[in-house]
């Protein structure tokens, strides 16, 4: 069984992305725990379906921790805006870094 286990840093919290074996006899594929800031992923997945699982999940942990986890159309919104997120990512590897490009060639202006 392959291992995931990663941090990822949200302002001033942590979450960690984890596979859970709890999954994979439940009617999800992934879950968000605002409580124990986790995002579990099902393992056994293929890679393109655990990434798809994982910008999804890390969509509800934005909108859930701003307090919309009980958005009627919360699967939907997360849906879309993790599509969105992940095919802008991938397709502009500068996007990661945009804030220091910019803070970059402000300095260089002054
Ligand atoms: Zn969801």
């Amino acid at each position: 069984m392959s291992v995931l286990i990663t941090t990822i840093r949200w302002g001033h919290s942590h979450w960690t992305v984890k596979y859970d074996d709890a999954l994979t006899d439940s009617d999800s594929i992934g879950r968000t725990s605002y409580s124990e800031n986790t995002l579990s992923l099902m393992p056994g997945m293929p890679i393109d379906r655990t990434l798809e699982t994982f910008w999804h999940e890390l969509t509800h942990m934005i909108l859930g921790t701003g307090g919309l986890q009980d958005l009627p159309q919360i699967e939907q919104v997360c849906d879309i805006m993790s599509f969105g997120l992940a095919t802008l990512f991938a397709d502009n590897e500068h996007l990661s870094n945009i804030e220091g490009a910019c803070l970059s060639a402000a300095s260089e202006e002054e």
